[in-house]
């Protein structure tokens, strides 16, 4: 065994967090280990934004997912964490847009090749930031493995799938209306529109029609929209309105003649049962020109100015064109009523402009055949959601989707693998092909589009191993364990993950899909930038240290509740830290000549104190493994906070020390504590390391622990070192201390004044409070320790079921009589509270059973105290 080099008296994070992960590197730690076939973990890292800056909310995700690893890793499974980022088409073309734009860089200027080329350049400098930011954090992730959704592999897995499900006619092309983003300049998915609730006017707008003297009274929010009118339409068999039926509308303005035609789609309810068909601007309306055989008219273009077809309007900004299409209205008298009105609007989620919905030709995705696998899946067992209510939203969603616009007008991407000659026949191949599919021409030219960047994601659980290659690791690490995202991403990327990877390689990519809360501020608040309340991870860590921000946000992780966070816990955590740190100075001072115990080691007797630090011990290490295993970070965080700061430090410690320092106990007693101390120790960094990773692998490289703790075994729990007694025995004893110190000071005496105890001897565990009376009556400060029953002039008391008297020297029970009848006081009022509370029937109606049962017990304790202060008997 090394030679345990001493822990510098601070604790000071940030001298040894990066000299630890590089450790780490160093000694391949975050390989997966063992061999091809033992029990694997597997997990795939939710690739952050390629240029991206780590979020508090990736501070989390990541925290939660390393945790497991590192648990896992440690249980001896064969553990691999496959990192990598995400190139986020959309929003990264859009700050790379920026920041060219701030050199006076305009896109179209340069040109497609060479604005690639600048985003390259871009993500190669990026790239480094987010893997340093991921090490700060502690990540334990296998770097040999990094993928990239733009990498070669990738972008194959891409192509052979858009391909295949082509193929398969899940891949089409069509005219439809989309969601268009004037300003992104780019088709977007419904998941990427934003519906924000806002006033605006319903306009009731005349309509003349031929061979009627009433004409059609038609209401809408967008006036500028009617100029893409082609028919009314009404509802069937609707009395008000049949008089209509086959005859021609003149479309006020422009004086197009259209035609009045009934469909379903009609609202009988809205307005006057008359509604515009206006096909190029509105998906209802393009779905019922289609049944009706009438023409599409666009009105607004892609940059979301009128077109030639608006007429007098054309060329003006969408909204100008509505200001004057209603003034040439209202001149016109065409306008009967307009209504204050609350409608939802669409709003581009990356740039918050208005949504046109616009019809252009675009790549869809049939979503529906790949829905009901995925429902399936879910349904069946085979993907467990954790919390579980999300289930429910799960399959609301996927029974009610629609088809999946993939195709983005944008440059940063997987272009479309889809070729036209020029007679536009379209051919779909991986690579680009020499000659068209249907007439032969050569010469194609390649559809401009990029995918849906999400298209990709779908993948990334299969094609980060090699998929569609047949490789060793897609063998054995796919299908991964655990996906752990926010709940914000389960329809765009978790769903589509289950669908895609159901379809094609047949298993769901993952077993259990954790979705975590948001990281809000300590008020409850959602961070961001206008309020100035985020907190950047990076800053928090370099303050507090990353395990101590890791260890917070772990602790707050409570299944489907968002995480408060407050800089006062990250600093608590700290002190937690410094916990640890201090035991490990003092059990290192105590144990200098000791041997590392080995499971070998000839079994000396273990001392009561030992046996009951082990009890203690082993019922953290059945809890921790047992909340992990439930996903419950915050419950196993508090059962190590628990154990190592009330059972480790604040009893164990303080209670060896009158054995360690001679005061008391045998050389055994001694040779024993010591060796448990160092187990302990030792079993408490294992158990702390997937929480606080840096300080325990500090700390055991200091007391030269074997090999890498990362890599180390985790504890294991002993059924046969449980010992209830023993740390019955240890709780009393700490609460009887407790006591005698509070009578000490509620009574002004000073800590060191002698008291005489006396100990009822039928008390709970009287025997081993005799073995472990030295203990007490030197932290205790104790002139006598007596096991016989309390005199009546004794101060009185129950503790843990344990009667009590004490005596200070050299005063009369009676100088304490005041501090007594005020605890007596005290207690009147909580037992009456208490009592009544019990007597009430609604309560007892109400609060659940083991509630009630605590508050029972807790009067019955109160009571028992109450006559043991009176000194009356009981
Ligand atoms: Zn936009
Ligand atoms: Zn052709």
């Amino acid at each position: 065994m090394a030679s345990p080099s001493p822990l510098p008296k601070t604790f000071d994070p940030s001298s040894f967090e990066e000299r630890q992960s590089r450790r780490w590197e160093e000694a391949g730690s975050f390989l997966p280990g063992g061999r091809p076939g033992d029990p694997k973990f597997s997990v795939v890292i939710a690739p952050p934004n390629v240029t991206g800056k780590i979020h508090i909310g990736h501070a989390l995700e990541n925290s939660l997912v390393d945790a497991m690893v590192r648990w896992k890793r440690m249980q001896g499974f064969r553990t691999v964490w496959v990192p990598g980022t995400d190139h986020a088409g959309i929003a990264t073309q859009m700050v790379v847009e920026r920041a060219l734009a701030r050199e006076g860089v305009d896109r179209k200027a340069i040109g497609r090749d060479a604005f690639v080329e600048k985003v390259w350049a871009w993500k190669r400098e990026s790239k480094d930031s987010i893997r340093h930011q991921l090490e700060r954090l502690g990540c334990s992730l296998d770097w040999s493995r990094e993928r990239f959704t733009l990498d070669e592999g990738l972008s194959r897995a891409v192509r052979k799938v858009f391909v295949d499900l082509h193929r398969d006619g899940l891949v089409y092309r069509g005219r439809y209306v989309v969601n268009w983003c004037p300003r992104c300049g780019t088709a977007v998915s419904d998941l990427e529109v934003n519906h924000v609730e806002t006033p605006g006017k319903l306009y009731f707008i005349k309509y003349d029609v031929e061979g009627d003297d009433v004409g059609a009274i038609v209401a809408t929010t967008r006036p500028e929209t009617l100029l893409g009118d082609t028919a009314l339409a009404i509802a069937p068999n609707d009395p008000r309105t049949r008089r209509l039926v086959g005859k021609t509308a003149t479309l006020p303005i422009l004086g197009r003649r259209l035609p009045v035609v009934e469909d379903d789609f009609v609202d009988r309810e809205f307005g006057s049962g008359i509604v515009k068909v206006t096909p190029a601007h509105d998906p209802n309306d393009f779905a019922a020109a289609n049944r009706h055989g009438l023409p599409a008219v666009v009105v607004i273009g892609p940059d979301g100015r009128m077109t030639a077809e608006a007429g007098p309007f054309a060329g003006l900004d969408r909204f100008e064109a509505r200001a004057r299409v209603l003034e040439r209205l209202w001149s016109e008298q065409r306008i009967v009523d307009a209504q204050e009105h609350v409608h939802a609007v669409g709003h581009c989620q990356r740039c918050d402009t208005v949504i046109e919905p616009y019809l252009s030709s675009q790549w869809f995705v049939r979503v529906a055949p790949l829905a009901g696998p995925a429902v399936a899946a879910v349904e069946k067992g085979e993907i467990r959601f954790v919390p579980e209510h999300w289930t429910k939203t799960y399959f609301e969603w996927m029974r009610n989707i629609h088809d999946w616009c993939v195709s983005r007008q944008l440059w940063w991407g997987h272009r479309i693998p889809a070729y036209y000659c020029a007679r536009d026949h379209v051919t779909v191949a991986e690579e680009p092909p020499a000659a068209c599919g249907t007439c032969g021409l050569p010469d194609l030219v390649q559809d401009p589009d990029v995918l849906d960047t999400w298209f990709s994601s779908q993948l990334w659980p299969f094609s980060v191993f090699g998929w569609p290659e047949a490789t060793d690791d897609l063998r054995e690490f796919y299908p991964t364990d655990v996906l752990v995202s926010g709940f914000d991403i389960l329809f765009f990327w978790d769903a589509r993950m289950i669908m895609a990877g159901l379809r094609l390689t047949g298993a769901p990519p993952f077993s259990i899909l954790h979705l975590h809360g948001l990281v809000r501020d300590e008020k409850g608040e959602k961070m961001s930038k206008t309020r100035g309340n985020v907190i950047d991870p990076l800053d928090v860590i370099a303050e507090f240290g990353a395990d101590a921000v890791r260890f917070t946000l772990l602790s707050l992780a409570s299944p489907g509740r968002d995480l408060p966070l407050a800089r006062s816990r990250m600093a608590g955590s700290r002190a937690f830290m410094t916990k640890v740190w201090n035991a490990t100075r003092f059990v290192l001072a105590q144990t200098e000549a000791t041997p590392a115990p080995g499971r070998g080691d000839p079994a000396e007797p273990l001392s009561l104190l030992d046996r009951a630090i082990l009890s203690r011990l082993h019922e953290t290490i059945e809890a921790v493994d047992r909340q992990l295993g439930e996903f419950r970070f915050d419950l196993a965080a508090a059962s190590i906070y628990e154990f190592v700061w009330r059972d480790f430090c604040d009893r164990h410690l303080e209670m060896v020390k009158p054995v360690l320092s001679g005061k008391t106990g045998s050389d055994a007693d001694r040779r024993s504590i010591r060796r448990v101390l160092l187990a302990c120790l030792r079993d408490v960094l294992a158990l702390l390391h997937p929480f606080a990773p840096f300080v325990t692998e500090e700390i055991w490289e200091a007391i030269g622990g074997a090999g890498m703790l990362a890599t180390a075994r985790f504890p294991k729990v002993d059924a046969a070192i449980f010992d209830p007694e023993s740390v019955g025995a240890v709780r009393a004893l700490a609460e009887i201390l407790t006591r005698v110190r509070n009578f000490r000071s509620e009574r002004g005496a000073p800590p060191t004044e002698p008291a005489e105890l006396r100990i009822a001897p039928d008390a709970p565990h009287a025997a081993a409070l005799r073995e472990l009376g030295p203990i007490l009556a030197a932290l205790g400060r104790l002139s006598s320790l007596a096991f016989e029953s309390p005199a009546a002039d004794d101060l009185r008391d129950v503790v843990e079921g344990v009667s009590l008297g004490i005596r200070f020297a050299g005063r009369e029970a009676a100088t304490d009589r005041a501090g007594i009848d005020r605890e007596l006081d005290k207690l009147d009022d909580e037992i009456r509270v208490l009592a009544a509370r019990l007597r009430n029937p609604d309560y007892l109606e109400k609060a659940p059973e083991p509630v009630v049962q605590k508050s029972r017990q807790r009067l019955f304790e109160m009571e028992k105290r109450r006559a043991a202060l009176a000194g009356t008997p009981h």
